[in-house]
């Protein structure tokens, strides 16, 4: 756990504690008690001069262990802040030899030390925000005193981390070196002698070190960014602590807070979704997953565009296909376009645009993806130009190629049937847009190969995507509960909301944006169109909101026209209510025989995102998904659902399935069968467990 290796250095002696937990040298109580006793003997041992902490492999130290979070382990003494008071108080300079990633509590045990040297590699951060809490062991009151407020703002509040050339920068660490554990041993010696100052903290308040409006700012700024989430608000209340209180009374202020975060809802929710993300992303198969050295993508539109972006930007070489030299050309450009925007925002330098767009190679013929290993097609949504393209990759594509399809909703199955090759076609549902969005739904279909799977996550992992296993139905996972939402949305308006209404209950909430704002976003004839589809099969007797359907007919298809259940000015995505909309939505409800009414957010929230649950009940039982954890990653990571509400699943058993279940049989009771209980929520709410327990 805690190795200790003694050095002679000259005349002096050195003791390196190594921490050595795998695989990610996370700090639990296992060892901070090895860590507390080594540290005990060394401080003892009279020929030990200095210290040098450091971990092992590409891990300094990630961070305590989120499993023991909320579990008397964490009472295990010596407590990280215990230890980290020992470190700072030592008699003996102790120097951080930062080996790798220090995060969060390895990050915070580096700020009680004399002193921190980095490898060319470190990676430094305190990203406890993300996980709904804050850094509880000291990070807030140290981060500022070591490397001044408006540094530790950003750090702490974005909880994104720093290189080691920029924590050298900030003077979070003294020095880079190839070899930290020596640098460090020279480092602690020279402390020691007087020849370099040593980096302890001063526990005196920091005084009015920056203007008043800092915190005033930094606060709306997590406002806006981070809806909803009270952790980036607490952070900034810690950091203001530092200007006017002394190291301990801002460490006792910080303990409190975070006992307040770590033990409230959405710290339990954003922690679900941490673990959540990473169950998702393994298959229930160990078959082999093999190399993708090169990608055909079919279509240089709005996805496939997105797509082959996702693809360079790994370095993986992209053959783009297309049915003109026109659309391609327009394709090139949007692609283009979008690097140029990145190139502005100082994301990309213009060398690695060069490089990106070099991987790009420009088809019009079959026959250039006879040797790519994977091809994902993102041509238009219609099953006979699907089925076209396929029969013609079948042809064109070696015989262990894979072919994925970007479809929204069409069915695998069939596609797959005009190839020779079913084992090897799946579906790989991608977000717009594509080269932003996280989320990858990886549908399998009847006859997908095992180790087709297996590939398929790999790619994603490389390309920075989530996988997600999804089983084919009409809009897969996120799709097929996306129509129920949208459905009770169409419903509240001619019951009675404004589409503004609805959609800021729905913000309230927390999600990114409401339903009918995304309709616009997305293109009302994207869902007008599989309306119509499926209008034939549509029972007579189940009720149909036209409001959407009129709204298209007036050729209003959202932001693309400049109208939809909103008007945008020229150049802005900013929905601005229309009374011309308003008047339609009541037209719509006269004819339909509905008296509209007051509805509260309540109201709204509840017949909407219960709509989601009811239906996502439906698709664990139906074994669409895999656990119901997957389908809060689907909401959070491709919906815009509040990851502090940890995903539609976990927000249920937060409000209590009981709870729920009424609410939708009342709903059953006045607004017939689409409410119908899913048989799962019935069971799991009658037996008294969760979704969690499946
Ligand atoms: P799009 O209309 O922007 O792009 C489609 C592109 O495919 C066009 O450039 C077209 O020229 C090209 N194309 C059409 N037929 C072709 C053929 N036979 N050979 C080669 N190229 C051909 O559409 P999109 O929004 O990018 O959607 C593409 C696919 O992705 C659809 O199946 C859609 O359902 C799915 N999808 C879309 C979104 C979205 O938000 N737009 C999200 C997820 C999935």
């Amino acid at each position: 756990m805690v190795h200790l290796d003694l050095r002679k250095i000259g005349d002096a002696g050195v003791a390196v504690l190594r921490m050595d937990n795998p695989p990610v040298n996370s700090i639990g109580s296992q060892v901070r008690v090895a860590l507390g006793e080594r540290l005990a003997a060394a401080l003892a041992d009279d020929t030990v001069q200095a210290i040098v902490l450091t971990g092992t492999g590409k891990f300094f130290c990630s961070g305590a262990d989120i499993r023991e979070f909320n579990t008397p382990k964490t009472q295990i003494r010596p407590l990280l802040r215990e230890l980290i008071a020992t470190v700072e108080t030592a008699g003996k300079p102790i120097v951080a030899a930062i080996n790798g990633t220090a995060l969060g509590g390895g990050l915070e045990l580096t700020l009680g030390c004399h002193g921190r040297v980095a490898s060319e590699d470190a990676k430094l951060g305190l990203p406890e925000v993300k996980l709904g809490v804050l850094p509880g062991a000291g990070g807030t009151q140290r981060l500022p005193r070591v490397v001044g407020v408006p540094a530790a703002l950003n750090i702490i509040v974005e909880g994104e981390p720093l290189t080691a050339q920029q924590a050298l920068e900030c003077g979070l660490v003294d020095e880079v070196a190839a070899d930290p554990v020596e640098a460090a041993c020279r480092l602690a010696l020279e402390i020691r002698r007087g020849e370099r100052a040593s980096r302890a903290i001063d526990p005196a308040p920091l005084g009015d070190v920056v203007p008043a409006n800092v915190f005033e700012e930094a606060r709306r700024n997590a406002q806006r960014r981070y809806r909803g989430c009270i952790a980036p608000q607490e952070c900034i209340a810690c950091i203001e602590k530092t200007l006017h209180t002394d190291l301990q009374t801002g460490l006792t202020f910080e303990a409190e807070r975070f006992k307040f975060l770590v033990e409230g809802d959405q710290s339990k929710a954003q922690r679900h979704i941490f673990f959540a993300e990473r169950k998702a992303a393994k298959l229930p198969t160990s078959a082999p997953a093999a190399e993708v050295r090169s990608v055909g993508v079919i279509g240089a539109g709005t996805m496939g565009g997105g797509i082959a972006m996702s693809l360079v930007n790994a370095g993986i070489p992209v053959v783009l296909f297309e049915q003109s030299e026109e659309a391609l050309q327009r394709g090139l450009g949007v692609i283009q376009k979008n690097y140029e925007v990145s190139r502005k925002r100082g994301r990309f330098t213009q060398e690695e645009i060069d490089a990106r767009l070099a991987l790009i190679r420009r088809s019009l013929d079959y026959s250039d993806l006879a040797d790519v290993d994977l091809v994902i097609e993102a041509a238009f949504e219609d099953m006979q130009v699907k089925k076209d393209i396929f029969a013609k990759l079948d042809q064109a594509c070696k015989k262990d190629a894979i072919l994925a399809t970007n479809t929204s909703r069409l069915d695998i199955n069939e596609i797959a049937a005009v190839t020779s090759r079913p084992a090897q076609v799946l579906g790989m549902h991608f977000f717009s847009p594509a080269n932003v969005m996280r989320l990858l739904e990886v549908v399998k279909g009847a006859r997908t190969a095992d180790t087709v799977l297996a590939t398929v996550f790999r790619l994603a992992q490389r390309i920075g995507k989530i996988p997600v296993l999804v089983g084919v139905c009409d809009g897969f996972v996120g799709n097929r509960m996306v129509s129920h939402y949208t459905r009770e949305a169409y419903f509240l308006l001619e019951e009675g909301c404004t589409p503004a209404q609805v959609d800021g209950a729905l913000r309230r909430f927390g999600m990114a944006m409401g339903p009918l704002q995304m309709q616009d976003m997305a293109g009302l004839d994207i869902s007008w169109a599989a309306r119509k589809r499926q209008a034939a099969t549509r029972p007579a007797h189940l009720r149909y909101s036209k409001v959407a359907d009129r709204i298209c007919e007036m050729g209003r298809f959202g932001q693309k026209t400049g109208s939809g259940f909103y008007r945008y000015e020229a150049g802005s995505r900013e929905p601005i209510p229309d009374p011309e909309i308003d008047a339609l939505i009541a037209q719509c409800a006269a004819e339909a025989g509905i008296t509209r009414r007051e509805i509260s957010d309540e109201e709204i929230v509840a017949r909407t995102i219960y709509a989601l649950v009811n239906e996502a009940a439906r698709i664990v039982q139906d074994g669409i998904a895999q656990r119901p954890s997957d389908i809060d990653v689907v909401y959070v990571a491709g919906y815009g659902f509040p990851m502090f509400r940890g995903g539609p699943m976990f927000y249920a058993d937060t409000v209590g399935l009981p709870k729920v279940l009424e609410t939708i049989r009342q709903f059953h009771a006045e607004h017939g069968q689409y409410w119908e209980p899913a048989p799962l929520l019935v069971e799991l709410a009658e037996s008294g467990r969760r979704f969690s327990d499946l």
